[in-house]
């Protein structure tokens, strides 16, 4: 490994995905994007950290939409060697009591700062393995439960010593999600008590010696979205990696629960909001879980026409977007303006060369765009199609969406199938575009170009979301249900709009109706200089504290160095 990244201590930060750039497609959804970001901003901001996640070769998958408006899933797959550099390094792990080989590449991310970053992505498609272990790396997200524990071992274990075999050294471990809490166990064979210190009948791991070495982030907010294992799984696949008792202890009685493990193994727990830590708390009772409120990188998601304004009026924002506070008096309404219908512009042609749809530019647009999973919601705003068409009679709009379905979520799936449905319900009445293959460049389009970002999911399920914080950038402004981020960053009116009372959410399809007929529209065609003002409001005092480089300054000093 180059001296450049080994010559002084470094932060390792562990996950299963990574939006590393649009043509890598190592990510599925908000998970990866994040850990993007996190690893941009490090960049940006000169942090000393490696960042370990897996290759997956064959990606997550190309989304088509068939003439039904099903989804088909196609293979992605990319060629590391295109982007980069294969390592020498070899580590072993254990698998079924055999020795897997776990090689990797080394991608340097290169931030626009001139910051670089070692990402190491972890490849078993090597030679000496057999055909079914050289797949391990191979599909993100993919297979049964056997191969996601394979998977997790490569990652927690199979990183943890690759690391250590490329010279790194490392002075704390950061585990985004509960994926990659396996490393916890090969820290734990690696820091043991002294044979003279062994008390009989006590474990000789050294625990509080790991926990002070480990830190955690959860993003699951709901007890039934936690990777766990059976014990008779982990004992076929994993064998006596570390002894029963202790692992039963520090990960659950009945099955290993990822989620348990970096709990007990971390010093420093957070959830990624306010509300999402409170939700946590109450989820594990007993443990500290603090709040480290996610953000987006700041470069990453403005569009040119704003960075340009931020740039001549605001100069050092991408260092501290902190200063994009003052936007509101530094920037006119017309440069504000004017900088949105180029984004929008840039979005109504891309829209007209994807699907063939001429949108109207003067129209009121609402951008929906996530991972199509049953929480998300993605049918509410469809709950009542003769409302929606009352609504469009009396001030026009059109919708424009996108988003994934895992392939193995049915009601991700039908969701995607019924949004088709709705779509020739309101024609004539309501445009409405389905956008395929949702991801980051996707999502960078659309986040810009429409007026007002809409989402919808089922409280308190959201832990964070993040795709609001890339509209505040571009001053658009959000319609969101009171969950995660949003309950931080809602200013009624000021930032955006509220719907329902973030509640168990009965009625929040009648909320967003009304924000709708009553506020939102009339706002946008009847007061321009109030829309205006919403526009800068969510860039003013959204953007300037949901971003990646504030996030990572607050994991630097509360977390890392500690
Ligand atoms: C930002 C982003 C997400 C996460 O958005 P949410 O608001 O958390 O749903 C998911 N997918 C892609 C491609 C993104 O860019």
């Amino acid at each position: 490994m180059s001296r450049e990244f080994i010559h002084s201590e470094r932060i390792a930060y562990f996950t299963m995905e990574i939006a590393l750039r649009p043509d890598i497609p190592t990510y599925s959804g908000g998970l990866g994007v994040l850990a993007g970001d996190t690893v941009r901003s490090a960049a940006d901001l000169e942090l000393p950290m490696v960042t370990v996640s897996l290759v997956s070769r064959a990606g997550y998958f190309h989304q088509r939409i068939d003439e039904a408006g099903c989804q088909r899933e196609e293979p992605d797959p990319w060629e590391p060697a295109s982007r980069a550099q294969p390592l020498q390094a070899r580590v072993v792990v254990p698998i079924e009591g055999r020795d897997v080989w776990v090689g990797g590449w080394l991608y340097v991310l290169e931030g626009h700062m001139g910051g670089r970053q070692p990402v190491i992505l972890l490849d078993t498609d090597l030679e000496d393995n057999s055909t079914e272990d050289r797949e391990l790396t191979h599909y993100l997200y993919g297979g049964d439960q056997v191969y996601r524990l394979k998977q997790e071992i490569v990652l927690g274990i199979g990183g943890a010593r690759m690391l250590h075999a490329l010279g790194f050294r490392v002075r704390q471990y950061h585990m985004n999600e509960g994926h990659a809490a396996l490393l916890c166990l090969e820290l734990l064979n690696r820091y043991t008590y002294p044979p003279g210190d062994l008390r009989p009948g006590e474990p000789h791991y050294d625990i509080p010696r790991v926990r002070e070495m480990c830190n955690f982030t959860t993003h699951t907010p709901v007890e039934a979205g936690h990777d766990k294992f059976p014990y008779a799984l982990v004992q076929s696949v994993l064998g006596d990696f570390v002894d029963r008792p202790t692992l039963k202890l520090l990960a659950g009685e009945d099955q290993l629960n990822m989620t348990r493990l970096a709990l007990n193994t971390s010093e420093y727990v957070n959830g990624v909001a306010k509300r999402h830590a409170e939700t946590s708390r109450h989820l594990f009772p007993g443990y500290r879980v603090r709040a480290v409120t996610n953000g987006v990188h700041p470069f990453a998601w403005t569009h040119a026409a704003f960075a340009t304004l931020y740039d001549e009026h605001l100069p050092g924002w991408c260092h501290e977007p902190e200063l994009l506070i003052r936007a509101e008096c530094c920037i006119t309404d017309d440069a504000i303006w004017g900088a949105h219908l180029q984004a929008k512009q840039a979005l109504v042609e891309q829209v007209q060369a994807l699907t063939g749809v001429n949108l109207d530019p003067a129209l009121c647009t609402f951008g929906f765009a996530r991972r199509m999973t049953a929480y998300k919601r993605p049918d509410l705003l469809f709950t009542d199609i003769r409302r929606l068409r009352t609504i469009a009679g009396q001030r026009r709009f059109q919708i424009v969406l996108a988003g994934k379905a895992h392939p193995r979520d049915q009601d991700g799936k039908r969701a995607i199938e019924a949004m088709h449905v709705h779509m020739r319900e309101l024609a004539g009445a309501v445009p409405v575009v389905f956008l395929p293959n949702y991801d980051m460049a996707l999502a960078a389009a659309m986040v810009c170009g429409v007026d007002v970002w809409l989402n919808t999911p089922l409280p308190p399920w959201e832990a964070s979301g993040t795709s609001g914080m890339k509209a505040a950038f571009n001053g658009v402004p959000n319609l969101s249900v009171l969950d995660g981020w949003w309950s931080e960053g809602r200013i009624e009116g000021v930032t955006g709009w509220g719907i329902g009372d973030g509640g168990p959410g009965e009625d929040d399809a009648r909320s967003l109706y009304e924000k709708l007929e009553q506020v939102v529209l009339p706002l946008y065609y009847e007061n321009r200089l109030g829309w205006i003002a919403v526009m800068k409001g969510a860039i003013a005092k959204n953007a300037s504290f949901f971003n990646s480089h504030r996030m990572m300054r607050r994991y630097a000093s509360d977390a890392y160095v500690r």
